[in-house]
């Protein structure tokens, strides 16, 4: 009989009045929620190679693997999940160490097109959860009907999720962030959101041992974030899953036109030297392995075009930049809960500002206080706090493989984009002041610091895109749901239009972009998929 862990029963606090929050919980005994990590094998327990049954291989251990691992292995189904990343975390509070272990491809995966854009990815046992801020925000109502309607399925509509909303946001213990561990930076942001009269505040995330450290992109030290190896990957073990870490998927097996297993080779965690082959055969094949991931293995495994002309596509990132401002009191960055606060203005609806935390070398880099000005910067770095912004976006890209199994993508901007990133950068720069910031500092070629937010709108007003340091950390889109092959990569229940028995379930099935930070959605698709799955066989 597999062991179903109950879900945490956490007392509802008040329904928050912003419906991207929701409802928030009490979370008085953080072990409710935080449980100790799943045992995986790695690397040395496939030795010269293994071959295993099962009725579900997942690929990928995410929110989007993990959340639908739980469901499966819960209702009795065999089910291994399979994961190139390390079988544990490697926690150490610096950008190496986390590129080496935890980040996709070293965390050098950067877009063509109309400007170079980096996109971070995580990996490991726990995917992306193991290096995000956590942040907790549900679907907006137009988003979800939208996907409703466009695949006549009534079931995605913003009611019908609300109660899988509910329940995975209390397995990962969403409530907003407490001011006791929210430090300067955030406090300043929540003073300006206050004094301008905006929505926001204090952000919900998924850490309810969270003691501010303001590492949560390294890993979190503590083990107070509800990342996916601490939630619902201990639930689906309890019920019986398996986890096969450090074997990267390379091939998906096809006999008489169905998807019956998959195959891949063990990875040295710390050499990177390939070990034995690991072949999986199961039922069903669930791709899990993120919106760069799932189509980058597609097409390097030659599936690309049997799977239809939208694998790959509308690749969408919420694509964004930073403001820094200078304090004359002590703000240190780096210390307070990462990315605690967030705010919406009325008149810039999907653009998302949230707190700025990071440490003080990639601090000084979002300032553009490096080269000449590093001695400067170094002066002032104690008194600096910041915000990062992201915009949903209209522009969009693709996502492919070399040769050797590297992402090959491109993202090209909307002009539309473009303006609201300086629109939101702008309204920031009035909610830093607000909060008691003074100079302006963006990381835009051309353009100085500013001492009022008019004078940074001015400046900014001539830039182009290619002028501006960017970054997207929410690929999103690359295998959407459609109605048919002619419109998306699966159907509403997640099962590929293009090929039996294969079924996806991460944030690339998402139809549109999101407009909130996709990982409590990329849970609720997960839960909704692995319920789909069961229905549907
Ligand atoms: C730095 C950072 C900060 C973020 N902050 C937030 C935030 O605060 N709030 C929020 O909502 N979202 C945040 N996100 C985004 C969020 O984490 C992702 O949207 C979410 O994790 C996506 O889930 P997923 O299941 O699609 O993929 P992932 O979580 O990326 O998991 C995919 C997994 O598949 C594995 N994989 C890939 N290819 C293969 C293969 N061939 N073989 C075996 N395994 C493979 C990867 O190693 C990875 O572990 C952040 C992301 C990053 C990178
Ligand atoms: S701020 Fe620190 S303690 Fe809090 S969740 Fe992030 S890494 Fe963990």
């Amino acid at each position: 009989m597999p062991k179903t862990l109950p879900i945490p029963d956490l007392a509802a606090a008040a329904v928050h009045p912003d419906p991207a929050v929701g409802r928030t919980w009490q979370v008085s005994d953080r072990a409710q929620v935080l449980l100790p990590p799943p045992m995986a094998d790695g690397f040395d327990e496939v030795g010269s190679g293994r071959t295993r049954t099962c009725d579900v291989v997942v690929v990928g251990s995410g929110p989007g693997g993990g959340s639908l691992a739980r469901v499966l292995a819960e209702a009795g189904l065999d089910v291994v999940v399979m994961e190139m990343g390390p079988k544990e975390s490697r926690f150490r509070p610096n950008y190496a160490n986390v590129s080496r272990y935890h980040m996709q491809e070293g965390g050098t995966m950067v877009a063509r097109g109309s400007a170079p854009m980096p996109i971070a990815a995580g990996r490991g046992v726990g995917g992306s959860t193991l290096v995000n801020s956590a942040l907790s925000f549900r679907a907006p109502r137009y988003v979800l009907d939208g996907w409703a309607e466009r695949l006549s399925e009534p079931g995605l509509a913003w009611e019908a999720l609300q109660p899988t909303y509910d329940e995975v946001s209390r397995i990962v213990g969403v409530q907003i962030t407490p001011e006791i561990v929210s430090g300067v930076n955030n406090t300043i942001i929540v003073n300006g959101v206050k004094k301008l009269g905006f929505e926001g505040g204090l952000a919900p995330r998924s850490t309810p041992g969270c003691v501010g450290c303001g590492v949560c992109y390294f890993g979190c030290p503590t083990r107070g974030k509800a990342s996916t190896n601490l939630t619902f990957l201990p639930r689906a073990v309890s019920a019986g899953a398996r986890v096969q870490a450090e074997v990267e998927v390379r091939e998906i097996i096809v006999e008489r036109g169905r998807a019956v297993g998959v195959r891949g080779v063990a990875i040295h965690p710390e050499t990177k030297e390939e070990g034995g082959r690991v072949e999986v055969r199961a039922e069903h094949v669930v791709l899990s392995a993120g919106a760069i991931g799932t189509p980058r293995l597609l097409w390097h495994a030659g599936l690309g075009e049997q799977l239809g002309p939208h694998c790959g596509e509308h690749l969408q990132v919420h694509p964004g930049s930073t403001i820094i401002a200078k304090c004359d009191f002590p703000v240190e960055m780096w210390k307070g809960a990462t990315q605690g606060a967030y705010f919406h203005h009325p008149d810039l609806p999907g653009v998302l500002p949230h707190t700025f935390n990071a440490p003080p070398e990639a601090c000084l880099v979002a300032a553009g206080l490096v080269g000449d000005r590093f001695q400067e910067g170094l002066a002032m770095l104690p008194n600096l706090c910041g915000m990062l912004l992201m915009v949903s976006d209209k522009g969009g890209g693709r996502v492919r493989a070399f040769a050797d199994g590297r992402a090959d993508l491109t993202y090209e901007f909307a002009e539309d984009d473009v303006q609201r990133i300086k629109d939101g950068l702008v309204v920031v720069a009035r909610v830093l002041q607000a909060g008691g910031a003074g100079e302006l500092f963006v990381p835009v070629h051309g353009v100085s610091p500013s001492h009022t937010p008019e004078a940074l709108e001015e400046k900014l007003r001539d830039r182009t895109i290619r002028d501006f340091t960017l970054y997207a950390a929410h690929p999103m889109g690359t295998c959407r749901m459609g109605a048919s092959i002619e419109e998306g990569v699966i159907d509403a229940s997640g099962r590929a239009h293009g090929l039996p028995g294969l079924w996806i379930s991460d944030a690339s099935v998402f139809p549109s972009s999101l407009g909130v930070n996709p990982q409590l959605s990329t849970m609720v698709m997960g839960t909704w998929i692995g319920r789909r799955m069961l229905a549907e066989g």
